[in-house]
Order: structure tokens, then C-alpha cells, then sequence
């Protein structure tokens, strides 16, 4: 039979492991498969030819006991409902990990934005928001950046909302523009966390972070902030780093400056000087001590799994690792820091970045990562304690820890 890889389904069945370990009351776990609420809209928009083109979004807002659903939008063409609910609960359990009082949702329009104009890209920004303006809110539904969306595009959907409402309300979106009441260090935030929780791993496996060798699968914000910090701040060698075009390696370690210059110029990865061009499949397979998935769901399968030779595998992307990976990487022991904890600094800078805005008093780069490091630090040593207690993988760890949270949440307000 070949391998279930429609992303709901996987996070449907990674719940029930976790809710057959917790002894979870089924009513309870009937609920928490299902998302709450979602929305399905079209988004009609004038193209620059004159030309009308329908667009499809949605929003769903999975769970919201512990707070105002949170979570980010994105732009795609593989883009799909089923994704976007999966997304929807990842981002539930990955605030209830991270113990902030926000609940989880997700966004997503069926789109290729590399295809768009400026133009074109504002009014799709804009035209999204317009759909969803009357369910979200700081105290219903707080939306932020996610693949191939971005701060100006933030902008764009936070203007549209305050011009709808009347009234200026930053906290409606975060990864906005430090000009329009964004955080310092919410950019880099979601590598960064990812790096603290790799830090945490390699302390439990007396690994060196000093050169220890590391690849990285995508190069968007996500992965070259790893890139660029996890050489400039951890001392890690990376030796390989990919986009969607390919890979490039050296085994002497890439410089993350040299390689920006090059995708800057050239658009690509490949070709980069000094570098060997691989495939993304090689560098998965590359031996190295840390791998890093930082661009798109279900990249370790059953079909690479057995050829994967790593200590760490740090997901910062969410869903890069199938549940029949999950089992031949755990049966090699392999250490992996699932996705809901790995990337969690992204949104929880984003909940300081709604305190902020509520406060209207803002913080320096250095207090927010400070904060960041003290809440990932929390959140890993919870998930790695409760793997042990209960003889778990971290993954099923880290849905016990989420999940009795959430649980807890619901049946408080007599849901369940
Ligand atoms: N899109 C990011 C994630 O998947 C951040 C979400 C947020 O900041 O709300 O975690």
C-alpha cells in the first residue's frame, strides 16, 4: 500500500497515538480532531491585463480554548483544505507547548506568487483580508507570515482590516514591519528558536555544536536565518543548503554571506561558487550531524528514511517528516525535535509581538531572544522530560505535553 501522505490525515493520526498513550476520554479526542471552525471564500482580482482571476482561500481556526486562534497564512500552489487544517492543529498544539494563551489556526490561498505582480500580489493581500476581516481579530484570530508570504504583505492585510474598521488595531496581525508596530527580532525569531531547541538536543547527546556538520532543505526565512546564525552564533559547520531549484555543498562548510550575494544575484542556489551542486534528495541523505527540513511537508518518507544518517533532525519546517519515517528514524535513534517544538520561536515571538502592540511599549532585539530562549528552553526540557517518563518519542512527547493543555482548556469551559 503506498504511503498516506494527505497532511490532515498524518496530524488525525499522530493525535490518536498521543490520545491512546494519555487514556484520553473519546469524547474528548472526538473533538480535538476536528477543527472548530473554518472559512472558504473565493478571491476575485484584477489582474494587470484587465483580465478578471478567481483565487480560492481559507481559514481555519482548528482550536481556540486557550486563547485567540494564532496562526499564519500562505501562499501556494499545491495549497489544499487539508493542508490548511493540518497546519490549523500543528499551530494548537504548537502554542499549548509553548504555553502561550493563544489557540491555533491557519491560512491559505491556492496561488503561485512567483507568477504575480507587486500589484497583483497587494490586491490578492488585500482581498484575502477583506474575506476574512469580521473573524479575526486580537481577541478572535490573529494571522502572521507563513510560506511565501511576508512583512509588506502583513501591511497590506492589516491596512485593509483597519481601513474596514475604523480604527487602528496592530495586534490584528503579527510579522508585520517594525514601521507599522512589528517586534524586534520577529524575522529571524523561528530559526533562532529552532537553534536553542538544537542546542538543548545536543547538550542531552553530548554533541559538540562547535563545527559539528549540519544541512539545511530551503532557503527561505526560515532556513537561511538558520543558515546565517546557526554558523555565525553556534559555531556549526553547514556543509549543504537547498532551495526548491536544487542543493549546493562543501564540505569545508558554506559561508552564509557568499551564498546570499550568489541567491541574490543569480535567483538560484546552484552555481554557487566554490560549492558542489547536489539534488534536495542527496542532501537529505548527506552524513552529517544535524538536518535541518526548513521548506515543506512530508520530505522524510518511507521512500528516504532508511538512507537518512544523522544525530538530529530539527524540523523547522511543519510536517517534514512522515508517521512511517517517524518509526525507522526512531528505530535507528535517530533524535528528533518534532515540528510544533523545533519552530516554535516564530509564533512566540509573535505573541510578544501582539503584548507589544498592546501595550504600545516595545522591546529591544536583545529582551525579546531572551525571552525566546528562556520559553523554547521550557517547552524542550517539558518535551524531553515527558519522552523519558514515558518512554515516548519526542514527538508523541511533545502531543502529550500539547495535548492535556488543550484538553484541559476545553473541559474548563465545560466543552467536553
Ligand atoms: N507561520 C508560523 C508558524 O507556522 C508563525 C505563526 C505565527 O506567528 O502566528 O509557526
Amino acid at each position: 500500500m503506498s504511503e498516506n501522505l494527505n497532511p490532515f490525515s498524518i496530524a488525525q493520526a499522530q493525535l490518536d497515538e498521543a490520545a491512546a498513550v494519555l487514556q484520553l476520554d473519546p469524547q474528548m479526542h472526538a473533538f480535538l480532531r476536528e477543527p472548530m471552525r473554518e472559512f472558504h471564500f473565493t478571491i476575485p482580482i484584477k489582474m494587470d491585463d484587465g483580465q478578471t482571476k478567481t483565487f480560492r482561500g481559507y481559514r481555519v481556526q482548528y482550536n481556540d480554548a486557550r486563547g485567540p486562534a494564532k496562526g499564519g497564512i500562505r501562499f501556494h500552489p499545491d495549497e489544499t483544505i487539508d493542508t490548511v487544517r493540518a497546519l490549523a492543529a500543528w499551530m494548537t498544539w504548537k502554542t499549548a507547548v509553548a504555553d502561550i494563551p493563544l489557540g491555533g489556526g491557519k491560512g491559505g490561498v491556492i496561488c503561485n506568487p512567483r507568477e504575480l505582480s507587486q500589484g497583483e500580489l497587494e490586491r490578492l493581500s488585500r482581498g484575502y483580508m477583506r474575506n476574512i476581516t469580521r473573524y479575526v481579530g486580537l481577541t478572535q484570530d490573529v494571522p502572521a507570515p507563513d510560506v511565501n508570504t511576508n512583512p509588506q504583505v502583513m501591511a497590506w492585510m492589516l491596512d485593509e482590516y483597519e481601513s474596514i474598521m475604523g480604527h487602528r488595531e496592530p495586534g490584528v496581525i503579527t510579522g508585520k514591519p517594525l514601521a507599522l508596530g512589528g517586534s524586534a527580532g520577529r524575522t529571524p525569531a523561528t530559526a533562532l528558536g529552532g537553534l536553542f531547541a538544537i542546542r538543548e538536543a545536543a547538550k542531552n547527546l553530548n554533541l559538540s555544536l562547535e563545527n559539528a556538520t549540519c544541512a539545511i532543505q530551503g532557503y527561505g526565512n526560515v532556513g537561511s536565518f538558520a543558515h546565517k546564525l546557526g554558523s555565525n552564533q553556534f559555531g556549526l559547520k553547514v556543509v549543504a543548503v537547498s532551495d526548491e531549484f536544487g542543493a549546493i555543498y562543501n564540505e569545508n562548510g558554506l559561508d552564509p554571506k557568499a551564498v546570499s550575494q550568489h541567491l541574490r544575484r543569480n535567483g538560484k542556489l546552484k552555481d554557487c561558487p566554490n560549492t558542489e551542486n547536489l539534488t534536495n534528495a542527496e542532501l537529505l541523505e548527506l552524513e552529517v550531524d544535524i538536518l535541518i527540513p526548513a521548506a515543506i511537508e512530508n520530505q522524510l518518507t518511507s521512500q528516504n528514511a532508511d538512507r537518512i544518517k544523522t544525530k538530529i533532525v530539527a524540523e523547522l519546517a511543519n510536517g517534514p517528516t512522515t508517521p512511517e519515517a517517524d518509526n525507522i528514524l526512531n528505530d535507528k535513534g535517530t533524535y528528533i525535535i518534532p515540528d510544533f517544538l523545533c519552530n516554535a520561536g516564530g509564533v512566540i515571538v509573535s505573541y510578544f509581538e501582539m503584548v507589544q502592540n498592546s501595550y504600545q511599549f516595545y522591546w529591544d532585539e536583545s529582551m525579546v531572544h531572551e525571552r525566546l530562549d528562556k520559553k523554547i528552553t521550557t517547552a524542550f526540557n517539558a518535551v524531553h522530560r515527558m519522552s523519558q517518563k514515558q518512554s515516548v518519542d519526542t514527538r508523541v512527547a511533545a502531543y502529550l505535553v500539547a495535548v492535556d493543555r488543550v484538553a484541559e482548556a476545553v473541559r474548563l469551559r465545560g466543552w467536553v
